[in-house]
């Protein structure tokens, strides 16, 4: 079973022709509703809830109070380009508290009982650092949502993996020396699209030192590039690290329709990393951050939720038809990566 967690009210972030704008939520509901009908709280093998505002205890466990007030009075007193990017309409920060709460929502489904959950929320959030907003996003949902759970139940380890096809920089800013924090990221080489960061070398500080790996592909890899790298490197990590709760950080701008990026995804990757992942992590939310050709990720996000939505059967892989076709690159970069991490992780 999968419960998603969703509110109209992400529409009253109006970003207006911006990439990042109600449309992309509408479809992604639209094909929902299509395969499995109008949705409801006890709905069968899906369900839906409404999220729960982030409180501002809950945001000021990730942001300072400073920004979060430029983020308050900028959108009040009418919003407009925070940077060359990043939008806010008047009620962007309401929505953007909405948004992290439903990451907090999606958590608390998952800890009293659903197997999975999913929080489709926008203003997505894995580029917005402690005290700053950029790349679309205003609120770290997936930060704050993993504080409050550090902070109100009895957890100390958390896995993230981020499939967006840019870094998440700002989620891997916050845990940068946090030893409880691993976060995985495959994104496209950062020499190539924004954020310029996510580089191999960059491993984690201090006490993080080898809790933050970055897998870079080059632009063109596609989805036998992807599971050739998670498939070696994420069943020794997971098992190793023995964390207590995952989140996937879900991206379809890596899909090859999409217009951010120059990846080659095609919509069998997306069902694919799910059946993985749901064979080794225990406790699992997604969490949506970008995509933005509406049909692909419309497309691809069905078929990712129709695995989710049967019981966790452990012995059955989704895998996609045919044999893996490997870049070279892509397997020196497995190279590097092994070599780098050699000190924290055998894969
Ligand atoms: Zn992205």
């Amino acid at each position: 079973m999968i419960s998603l967690v969703y509110s109209p009210d992400y529409a009253l972030h109006q970003t207006g022709s911006h990439p990042e704008n109600q449309g992309r939520l509408d479809i992604m509901m639209e094909y929902i509703t299509r395969e499995f009908g109008e949705l409801t709280p006890e709905g069968g093998e899906i369900d839906i809830h409404p999220p729960t505002p982030a409180s501002e205890e809950d945001l000021l466990q990730v942001h300072p109070l400073r920004h979060l007030e430029h983020l308050k009075n900028f959108a009040e007193n009418g919003g407009g380009y925070l940077d060359y990017d990043t939008y806010e309409s008047p009620q962007s920060y309401e929505i953007a508290k909405l948004a992290a709460g439903g990451a907090i929502t999606a958590c608390e489904l998952v800890l009293s009982g659903h197997d999975f959950s999913y929080s489709l929320a926008r203003p997505p959030g894995h580029h917005a650092t402690s005290d700053q907003a950029m790349g679309f996003c205003l609120i770290n949902n997936l930060a704050v949502a993993l504080e409050y759970l550090r902070k109100n139940h009895d957890l100390e380890k958390f896995m993230i993996l981020d499939f967006d096809a840019h870094y998440g920089n700002g989620t891997a800013e916050i845990f940068y020396q946090d030893p409880h924090v691993l976060y995985i990221s495959i994104h496209q080489d950062p020499s190539t699209i924004f954020p310029g960061k996510g580089f191999v070398e960059e491993i984690g500080m201090g006490l993080g030192q080898g809790f933050n790996l970055n897998l870079p592909v080059s632009p063109g890899s596609g989805t036998s590039d992807y599971i050739y790298l998670l498939e070696k490197i994420l069943e020794p990590v997971i098992k190793k690290f023995q964390a207590d709760f995952y989140f996937l950080d879900v991206g379809f701008d890596s899909h090859q329709e999409d217009p951010l990026s120059h990846l080659q995804l095609d919509d069998d990757f997306y069902p694919w990393i799910a059946s993985y992942m749901r064979k080794l992590a225990s406790q699992m939310v997604l969490i949506l951050e970008g995509g933005y050709s509406r049909d692909a990720m419309a497309r691809s996000n069905l078929k990712m939720i129709n695995v989710l939505r049967n019981k966790i059967t452990p012995e059955e892989e989704w895998r996609p038809p045919g044999k893996l076709v490997v870049k070279e690159e892509t397997k020196a970069l497995f190279k590097e990566v092994q070599d780098r991490f050699s000190p924290y992780f055998t894969f």
